[in-house]
């Protein structure tokens, strides 16, 4: 090969082969297919990005196209929700295409199939079809109704359509080998009897083409060039080619299979995914916690940081489990450019500063972004009393705790040097207050006199602040792969997935977060505002993503 065509991964090698080649003319179409029985996650944004950016890297186009052809399970809202969340992601398609729309051509194309006898009408019930089937070890039999004529096919596939018959009374079956070694290849159906109403054709079919049959047509039908699909498919191919060499179509796409996206502490795959939504283990499709993109995005993801990762990890044939702290990383890096910093604290600890004026309220200023003079800056305010994280002081605090102990100074973030004077205790012994003093000669946080101090902590004036709920979400498996040792996924629940905390103090300026909008809280991790459960009187945030991976620092000890 090449040296220039080296670059990039085996499907890109591919395509610039073939182009190199002059094969399709030169052209590039690439397609994404969903099939909406339910709403996309990471794993399809790893497609979703291969094929969008094939066809944007070779000047083609990219089709979105529903494979709609299984009526049961597909709905509106899936189409409505795949659209919006691939146009989030950034990426441009043309009108939607759906298989549907080309049920009419689909039937013509079985007709034809019958017409050259490498199609028939069987009759044997699913059970027997089974049965005839032979497995991995053992060759198939062929069905007695093999052997039909032409024209009773033919008949029988126009009742078919005419909604003559019942469920499961006939299928149509392609005529292959039912000695093949690849069981796909053994008489597979490619229509069948389904008395269902289709979301976009309503009641006009009561037949409907299988995943197989439709779905290789539609690629030829639209003139895609390189029909990108997970791994799962190899096994398929040979049924797609068969199909499309056995009809008279517009064009023999060539199918690539590439390893599917797995990822750590997570499942991906709609079936699971859907157990975990209709199990009330999750709040819903969009739960934070999800790996689907609309709960990504609802957490607080950032379409750049999808296709970043998507980008890093690559395309290969070989399956892996990506590592959710790449995910992460990923995620910090973008928002840590992208994200104003603002203070809030999740579990105030409220403290006195006994040598401030009490009337007073000053004004400091505070940078949006510690590098990018671009974002600008703020006022805040600071006062007599102000929160404090309750993290943030120890009564009797080690010697590395460079934080608020008695008689310890420290910098209050863009205000003052404060010392701890006094603490204040309920009944039960629990801190619930800290009297402290403040060195007027250290605003901005240095001191005149040169003295080390060496922590800095957030805070939020008590006066001056707003009340929040704000959501912590933990990883939703325990174990790294939830999927292992053929026990059942959900034992694996991190049961402590969402800690909840209702009475944080949040610096004013976040009375305007829009929702999905990232803040940095200083010391934190990244938050945003709910897109669903934030109201005016009480907004609720999401922890995006800690500062620091704090599970790897768990994980090692
Ligand atoms: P699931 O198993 O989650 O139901 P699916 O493959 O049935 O997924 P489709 O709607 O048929 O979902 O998928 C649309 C496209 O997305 C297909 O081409 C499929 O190969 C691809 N895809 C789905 N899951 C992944 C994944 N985890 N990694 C990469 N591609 C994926
Ligand atoms: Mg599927």
């Amino acid at each position: 090969m090449d040296e220039e065509i080296k670059k990039g991964h085996f499907i890109e090698s591919i395509i610039q082969q073939d182009i190199k080649n002059n094969k399709n003319n030169g052209s590039v179409v690439t397609r994404f297919p969903p099939e909406p029985n339910g709403y996309l996650h990471i794993g399809h944004a790893k497609s979703i990005c291969l094929n969008f950016n094939m066809a944007k890297k070779f000047n083609g186009k990219c089709n979105l196209r529903f494979d709609d052809s299984n009526p049961a399970k597909e709905k509106q809202v899936y189409i409505d929700s795949i659209k919006s969340t691939v146009n989030w992601l950034g990426f441009k398609f043309d009108t939607p295409l759906f298989a549907s729309d080309y049920f009419d051509r689909l039937y013509a194309f079985a007709v034809e199939l019958i017409k050259k006898d490498k199609a028939y009408v069987c009759s044997l019930s699913a059970e027997k079809i089974r049965e005839y089937r032979g497995t991995l070890t053992e060759p198939g039999k062929n069905s007695p109704y093999r052997e039909r004529s032409i024209q009773e096919n033919l008949d029988l596939f126009r009742q078919m359509k005419n909604g003559e018959f019942g469920e499961g009374e006939h299928t149509l079956r392609a005529k292959i080998d039912m000695t093949s070694p690849n069981i796909n290849l053994r008489d597979p159906i490619i229509y069948r009897v389904k008395k269902a109403s289709h979301p976009r054709t309503r009641d006009k079919w009561c037949i409907y083409p299988m995943y197989d049959f439709t779905h290789c047509l539609s690629d030829s039908l639209e003139g895609i060039t390189h029909s990108l699909c997970s791994l799962e498919f190899e096994d398929h191919r040979p049924l797609y080619d068969w199909i499309i060499d056995a009809l008279e179509t517009p064009c023999h796409p060539q199918q690539i299979e590439f390893a599917r996206m797995n990822i750590t502490y997570t499942v991906l795959s709609k079936r699971k995914l859907q157990r975990l939504v209709e199990e009330n283990h999750v709040t819903g499709w969009d739960d934070p916690r999800l790996p689907t993109l609309e709960g990504m995005r609802r957490r607080g993801y950032t379409p750049e940081a999808i296709t970043n990762f998507c980008d890093m990890i690559g395309v290969s044939k070989k399956d892996s489990r990506i590592d959710m702290g790449l995910l992460e990383s990923c995620l910090r890096d973008d928002l840590n450019e992208r994200a104003p910093r603002v203070m809030g604290v999740l579990k105030p600890l409220k403290v006195i500063i006994e040598n401030y004026p009490d009337d007073r309220t000053e004004e400091l200023i505070a940078k949006n972004h510690p590098q990018q003079e671009g974002m600008g800056s703020r006022t805040i305010t600071f006062s007599k009393e102000i929160y404090v994280e309750q993290d943030d002081f120890m009564e009797d605090p080690p010697k590395k705790f460079f934080r608020l102990g008695p008689g310890r100074e420290v910098r209050l973030r863009y205000a003052y040097l404060v010392t701890c004077k006094e603490v204040i205790k309920d009944e039960s012994g629990t801190v619930t207050q800290l009297i402290c003093t403040y060195d007027p000669a250290t605003k901005g946080g240095n001191a005149p006199d040169g003295r080390k101090v060496k922590g800095t902590i957030h805070w939020v004036n008590a006066n001056d602040c707003m009340d929040a709920t704000v959501r912590l979400y933990d990883r939703l498996f325990k174990d790294e792969n939830p999927e292992q040792d053929k026990q059942d996924f959900i034992e694996n629940l991190n049961p402590d997935s969402l800690e909840t905390l209702t009475s944080c103090k949040l610096e004013k300026s976040l009375i305007t977060a829009e929702p999905e909008a990232a803040f940095q809280f200083e010391r934190l991790g990244y938050f945003c505002l709910d897109s669903k459960d934030a109201t005016k009187d009480t907004p609720v945030f999401n922890r995006t993503v800690t500062l620091r991976d704090a599970w790897a620092k768990l994980q090692k000890g």
